[in-house]
């Protein structure tokens, strides 16, 4: 077991891709069943991490992916696992159907946000995945993972409408994707992450109210780790995305970029205000694309009014 990857009780890892060559950027899961399953593999570049933190496990096969959404930080590397291991069947929204053996559109989607340039140095291509080998998810569907234990697959729109979350009954664990946002190590609030084209707030709070049924006893966060204090995180996620919206709102007139700096500077002071290390606070500032945030927002507030 490499130094990327943590144990958790009932045969959970965590596997740190290092994307973006850094750590604790990206996380995927492994559960370590008698029929065992991959959570996200990651984007491209980050595929030998990957595979090399699975070896360290005595891994050589993988044969179930499950992805939440299709997002190129979570789904780019697919091609390359389906490469590697060809019996592999990739559990995803129904759109990857049509997206991952063709993954064109995908592709240019990102261009468009990141440019191509960023996105070959820091993501890497995306290669195709065989059709036979992608299996469409159904809200509510159970994927088996021993004789009393499965991974559920809950249709969880918000954050993107491709979005699903994985729920591990037994152990108590949702595997969240990027419904909630960020959480990276050493700060115990969310940093939202509400990209155009498809956030919505009513939307995405309906899935976070529909998670405070669940029996949880900890997150797994793609952007970052396992957290146990799950209420106060979802709690502090709706807070933050309520306090965005206003600010974004109050700012209306400003260009893009104009706001996008007006929003880390208030952003930067609110992090000071509450205490928190200037280490964490570079952290959460440099990971998240806030032209991106403010169109995201701007975008949801124009389809309400
Ligand atoms: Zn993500």
């Amino acid at each position: 077991m490499n130094t990327d990857v943590i144990r958790f009780d009932n045969d959970i890892y965590q596997i740190d891709v290092h994307m973006e060559d850094k750590p604790q950027r990206m996380s995927c899961y492994y559960i370590d069943t008698s029929d065992p399953i991959l959570i996200e593999v990651g984007p491209s570049n980050s595929f030998p991490f990957l595979i090399s933190a699975l070896e360290s496990l005595g891994i050589q096969d993988i044969k179930r992916t499950a992805i939440t959404h299709l997002h190129l930080d979570h789904v780019g590397g697919i091609g390359h696992l389906n490469e590697r291991y060809k019996e592999n069947f990739v559990y995803v929204h129904e759109l990857g159907l049509k997206h991952l053996p063709n993954p064109e559109r995908l592709w240019k989607a990102v261009c468009d946000v990141y440019t191509e340039e960023w996105l070959i140095k820091n993501w890497g291509e995306i290669k195709p995945t065989p059709l036979k080998n992608i299996k469409s998810l159904n809200h509510g569907s159970d994927i088996k993972l021993e004789s009393n234990r499965n991974l559920k697959a809950l249709y969880s729109p918000g954050h993107a409408k491709h979005h699903y979350t994985f729920y591990d009954e037994f152990s108590g664990t949702l595997f969240m994707g990027d419904t909630l946002g960020l959480i990276y190590p050493h700060g115990d609030f969310v940093q939202p992450n509400l990209p155009p084209p498809d956030f919505d707030k009513e939307i995405l709070f309906q899935t976070l109210d529909s998670f405070e049924k669940l029996e949880i006893n900890q997150l797994a966060i793609a952007h970052f780790g396992i957290h146990k204090n799950s209420r106060e995180l979802i709690k502090d996620a709706k807070e933050s995305i309520e306090n965005w919206l206003l600010f974004i709102n109050n700012i209306e007139n400003l260009n893009i970029d104009d706001a996008s700096n007006e929003l880390v500077n208030w952003l930067t002071n609110n992090y000071k205000s509450l205490g928190i290390d200037d280490e964490t606070i570079k952290n959460y500032i440099g990971n998240g694309n806030f032209v991106m945030q403010v169109e995201g927002i701007r975008n949801y507030l124009s389809k309400r009014n």
